[in-house]
């Protein structure tokens, strides 16, 4: 049954918001254009808020409730909106739901108050990457575009302000697809799935259904963008065929292929994007020139593809797609390149937090490698990365919490040496790699034992990379 929840926020409603993060803070602001009672439950202590914060909401009269979620406030709502960050399955949440309470989380606002079509990106790897260059290159078709969700701004901001934009593209993390009610993108596009994140999910198997579940409300006339080389995508769609569920997918279906398996919609051929018609897979119709952008190595051009693919489907023209493909910058801390250092490139991609990005930045890599990695385990394994270390990985340098692991599964593969902090690790790397070699730190480990966040860890890194850099120029 559908649920209507401009119909469950009138005025009067109480709404508890629980989690007070960023998005939280963005759900109030929402809210309170609503008119309905807002409360607010944070697992967080009181103290760690920040004093204009508590003042803010004080003078907007929001109860806030600190240091855990009481089933008390929770049981008195007429809706629940959840932030990313807290698990679905925490108790006073799950028996809010056996109330017949609504549990939502922002996605599932889009529905009855968002007025543009969504873009919207999911994958364990490259969302960033993705939702960014596609509000490029509609942006570049002279698009008023807004572009957030899991990055930058939440879209309980955009919703809380004007929506004077054309397009709404949203980088969806499978947390966020977890609460999304009745989310239906226009376009949905899954990138990629590998293990990542089995801290917080029973199975694997869940993990793959929360971002299927991307599609799962499209109609139609809604397009996907599907990455057709991945094999866990590739099974999900067999299965669904063999259950015959009508949930997947939308009518559109636009796969695209590295190496331009059976007739996709768009495939790459040495540095072209090669795309074919809707009507006539396989047929080259579109020709994308990727050479002297940063997209024109694997894994970004694929990424570059999905972006095509979905921007194509929002009526950009070829032309304004070739002109804001050369003009992207990529983000900072995915495979950037920060120094040479006699003869040796060293590159930060502290971004890659999981084996499925380390896969990907191996797989790109033409020299010899010294791969710094190590950090929180996150519960994948690392055995995906065996047979790219025994062919390309000179030696590791291993850190933080999850090195003896790490270390175990790769001990009969390369040379394996293990640092206390993150200079150490640059400097044994350095003395490790040979002329036209490369250093890349791409840890596949969440960065929280060590760091305050993966761009602090890269930082760290660059760093570290610089002092190196000023010692061998003495
Ligand atoms: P996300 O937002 O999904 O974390 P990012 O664009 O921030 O994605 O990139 C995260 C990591 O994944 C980086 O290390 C980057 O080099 C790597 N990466 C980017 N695109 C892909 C892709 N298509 N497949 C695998 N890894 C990728």
């Amino acid at each position: 049954m559908s649920t209507n929840l401009k119909e469950i926020l009138q005025p009067g409603a109480h709404v508890v918001v629980v989690g007070l993060g960023k998005s939280g803070v963005s759900a109030v602001r929402f809210l309170l254009n609503l008119g309905v009672k807002i409360s607010v439950s944070e697992g967080g202590r009181q103290e760690n808020l920040e004093g204009d914060l508590v003042r803010w909401l004080k003078e907007k009269r929001v109860f806030v409730e600190t240091g855990g979620h009481t089933s008390e406030l929770l049981h008195s709502a007429d809706c629940i909106l959840v932030s990313p960050g807290v698990p679905l399955g925490i108790e006073p949440l799950a028996t809010a739901r056996q109330k017949g309470i609504p549990v939502v989380g922002e996605l599932a606002l889009a529905k009855d108050f968002l007025k543009a079509p969504v873009v919207a990106v999911t994958g364990t790897n490259g969302k960033s990457t993705v939702t960014t260059l596609i509000g490029d290159l509609l942006r570049g078709s002279n698009k008023k575009v807004f572009v957030g969700g899991n990055i930058g701004i939440p879209l309980a901001e955009y919703l809380a302000g004007e929506q004077d934009c054309e397009v709404v593209v949203l980088e969806v993390s499978s947390f966020q697809l977890d609460s999304a009610g009745e989310f239906r993108p226009r376009v949905g596009v899954v990138l990629n799935i590998t293990p990542d994140h089995l801290d917080r999910y029973a199975s694997y198997e869940e993990y793959v259904e929360s971002k299927m579940s991307i599609f799962k409300n499209q109609q139609p006339e809604d397009i996907a963008v599907l990455n057709g080389d991945d094999p866990a995508i590739a099974k999900w769609l067999t299965d669904a065929a063999a259950r015959k569920n009508n949930r997947p997918l939308a009518s559109v279906m636009r796969e695209y292929s590295s190496g331009g398996k059976g007739g996709t919609a768009a495939y790459v051929s040495g540095t072209r994007v090669c795309v074919a018609a809707e009507d006539m897979p396989g047929s080259v119709i579109e020709e994308y020139e990727l050479s002297g952008t940063p997209l024109a190595q694997s894994p970004n051009s694929e990424n570059a593809m999905a972006a095509i693919l979905a921007v194509r489907a929002m009526g950009c023209s070829p032309e304004a797609i070739r002109k804001s493909l050369s003009g992207f910058s990529p983000l900072p801390h995915r495979l950037a390149l920060v120094a040479e250092i006699n003869g040796v490139s060293y590159y930060d991609d502290s971004k890659a937090t999981n084996v499925g990005a380390v896969y990907s930045a191996l797989g790109g890599m033409q020299q010899p490698v010294v791969l710094i990695a190590g950090g929180r385990d996150k519960g994948g394994g690392y055995e995906m990365l065996l047979p790219l270390v025994k062919e390309k990985v000179r030696g590791m340098v291993l850190i933080g919490e999850a090195r003896e692991a790490i270390a175990k599964t790769f001990s009969n593969a390369t040379r394996i040496a293990f640092a206390e902090e993150m200079e150490e690790a640059v400097q044994l790397a350095g003395k490790m790699a040979e002329k036209g070699d490369a250093v890349l730190l791409s840890p596949a480990c969440a960065s929280f034992d060590m760091f305050r966040s993966y761009s602090h860890r890269g930082e760290v890194f660059t760093q570290a990379v610089s002092r190196l850099e000023r010692q061998e120029r003495r």
